[in-house]
């Protein structure tokens, strides 16, 4: 984002060499490699939240990620960000392996990796004015006078198009929308590279939503940043995506191009939900229609402490042969994407 900077101040002192992936594309801001996420139960048993996913991602890319409730979308994109550390697999950030971070330069590595939530109320202090919320991230990394901050922060209410006198205000006078806004603003602060964005819309009426992701689009062009965008909802995934991964059960089951993706999904998971947001007449091309979509996926999704042998997905899969009910499909280039299924291709 250097050409569009909102202050001028350089970033942190070049990060040490040492610790980087060689040999790896300059253009991949994170690589995530085969990681999981197990939980510890009180009934004794193991849950895996997440299994084996890896995929990376470009400067000025999103990617768009998928899936029912309790699939591990949410338990991702807090490992990409290790505010929930791997139990297995590793994550990298331009380069730099997270858990291989001192406490000291996680925290600096922070400032270029930032979330944005469903529930705005989550990371704006009720007791704050706006102004000091957006000033919060800048002091607590000492970044800049205390003019250029009050800069930066008067830049910030410009770019999400809220007057300057919402900065004397305090997070119960704005709608549900401004308060999304603000928090987006919030996360940009310090400048990122990387946004994990949990379900940002889902809270906002459709209404609204859509300006939202304008928002959002407008904000990743200016200052090319890479999203990893997590939502149930396909139309807001088509909205926002370069690059869609589909999740079930915790494992990655289709990445690929958004465009292909919906040209025609390869997963018969992936399939199914597609269907089931198209109604006829309608594409998922227009504005996000908030539409729940995957509820009407047929059979109830399995118990995560219990998955299925398999493949997780054979019990509600219309094309499943013995070998499913048997033997785990590799996650494995076809079509011109990665897909997990042996019927696919
Ligand atoms: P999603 O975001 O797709 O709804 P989550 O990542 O929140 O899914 O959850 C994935 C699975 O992991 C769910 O079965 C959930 O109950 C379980 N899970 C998430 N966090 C914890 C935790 N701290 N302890 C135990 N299980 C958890």
């Amino acid at each position: 984002m250097s050409e569009a900077r909102l202050l001028g101040d350089g970033p942190d002192a070049d990060l040490p060499a040492d610790n980087r992936l060689a040999g790896e594309s300059p253009d991949d801001i994170l690589v995530v490699e085969t990681v999981g996420r197990d939980y510890r139960l009180p009934s004794g048993g193991t849950l895996s939240a997440v299994r084996d996913v890896s995929f990376r991602l470009a400067r000025g890319e999103t990617l768009g990620i998928v899936g029912e409730s309790g699939c591990g979308k949410s338990t991702l994109g807090r490992m990409v960000l290790h505010l929930t550390p791997p139990t297995t697999g590793r994550v990298l950030v331009e380069g730099e392996t997270l858990a291989r971070l001192s406490p000291a330069a996680l925290r600096r590595r922070r400032r270029t990796m930032q979330m944005v939530f469903q529930d705005p109320n989550g990371s704006l202090d009720p007791r704050l004015r706006i102004g000091a919320a957006l000033a919060e991230p800048l002091v607590i990394h000492r970044v800049g006078s205390r003019a250029e901050r009050a800069r930066r922060v008067e830049a910030l209410c410009d770019l999400i198009g809220l007057p300057r006198e919402a900065l004397t205000r305090f997070p119960h006078e704005f709608s549900g929308g401004q308060k999304q806004r603000i928090a987006i603003a919030r996360a940009l602060a310090l400048e990122p590279s990387l946004i994990v964005a949990d379900e940002p819309v889902s809270a906002l009426d459709v209404s609204i939503q859509a300006q939202i992701l304008n928002l959002l689009a407008d904000i990743r062009e200016r200052f090319c940043l890479a999203f990893v965008f997590i939502s149930h909802d396909l139309a807001v995934i088509r909205h926002v995506s370069d690059r869609v991964g589909v999740m079930y059960l915790g494992r990655l089951v289709e990445l690929a191009d958004a465009d292909a993706f919906f040209a025609r999904p390869a997963h018969p998971y992936a399939r199914m939900l597609l269907d089931a947001v198209l109604e006829p007449g309608t594409t998922l091309g227009g504005a996000p229609s908030g539409a729940p979509g995957l509820a009407i996926v047929q059979g109830e999704p399995p118990n995560p402490e219990h998955p299925p042998p398999g493949c997780s997905f054979h019990p509600r899969c219309p094309l499943a042969v013995e070998r499913c009910r048997v033997e785990t499909p590799p996650f494995a280039k076809t079509q011109g994407r990665m897909v997990a299924c042996w019927r696919a291709g």
